[in-house]
């Protein structure tokens, strides 16, 4: 991967810009509208495709209704079924669930892991992760200079961090059922990922629901992302016994996130 970014020049960039790989690989670049412009017989149903990579015309396509940090990513993961010695060298037409993080599609997920690699740079995000600490700014410092989602940042700064830290998203699920406006949203866990040395010390997953009054102040009015919610709170651990953190909730006006950090350390 760092040999890839290092031959295509993209390496001492701060934002790996495709271009310069497909150009390094002579691929050809295309996007059109895949709703409209693909055949729906290869479109299995309910599947949405975003990208393509056709092997023997040395082609990327993207659709263009995706928003910038998504065609990125789908860029680099079609790059990563080209250079991949393990994947097919045909056509690959990939859909937002074999890009998403929950895939579980082996050549997907493989693709996903290495277009990740490329876009955060292997070990230079959590060189800058350590230098800055694990907090929400430090996401949304990263997301602009690694010009990626604010989300895929997110997982990566849980994922990768050599510190005890599990990120947790929750979801509003009580929006289709607030005819009564009487009952208050629930913020329910939709996702959680941790670091290794978070999950060998205390649990690989929370249920349940964000502190309500949180959820409340976060999404009650507009707020930065950046303004965050501080709290130490307990939650039992698998072992029985209960454990203090220091939990930092924050909202993108999509979801709320919580960083999880073991208090006092
Ligand atoms: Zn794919």
């Amino acid at each position: 991967m760092c040999f890839l970014l290092k031959e295509s020049g993209q390496y001492d960039k701060e934002a790996v810009n495709p271009f310069g790989i497909l150009d390094y690989l002579k691929l050809n670049y295309l996007t059109f509208n895949f709703d409209t412009v693909l055949p729906l017989e290869v479109k299995p149903e309910g599947s949405q495709p975003r990208a393509l990579l056709s092997y023997s015309d040395r082609l990327v396509a993207v659709d263009d209704n995706l928003a910038p940090p998504r065609e990125r990513f789908s860029t680099l993961h079609e790059i990563a079924h080209y250079v991949l010695p393990t994947h097919q060298h045909s056509m690959y037409l990939c859909d937002s669930q074999g890009m998403s993080h929950r895939t579980h599609l082996t050549f997907e997920k493989t693709a996903n892991e290495f277009a990740a690699d490329m876009l955060f740079k292997g070990g230079m995000f959590s060189i800058d992760v350590a230098a800055m600490g694990i907090s929400v700014k430090t996401i949304t410092t990263l997301a602009a200079k690694y010009q990626a989602s604010f989300e895929a940042t997110a997982r990566r700064l849980a994922e990768r961090s050599l510190r005890p830290v599990m990120l947790a998203v929750f979801k509003n699920t009580a929006g289709t059922r607030r005819i009564n406006a009487d009952t208050s949203p629930n913020w329910d866990v939709r996702y959680c990922i941790a670091s290794p040395i978070f999950k060998s010390r205390f649990f690989t997953h929370v249920n349940g629901s964000a502190p309500s009054d949180i959820a409340a102040e976060l999404t009650s009015s507009y707020r930065d992302i950046e303004e965050s919610i501080t709290r130490i709170i307990e939650i039992d651990t698998s072992a029985g016994q209960s454990q203090q953190f220091t939990g930092e909730f924050f909202y993108n006006q999509y979801n709320i996130f919580a960083l999880l950090t073991p208090a006092n350390s």
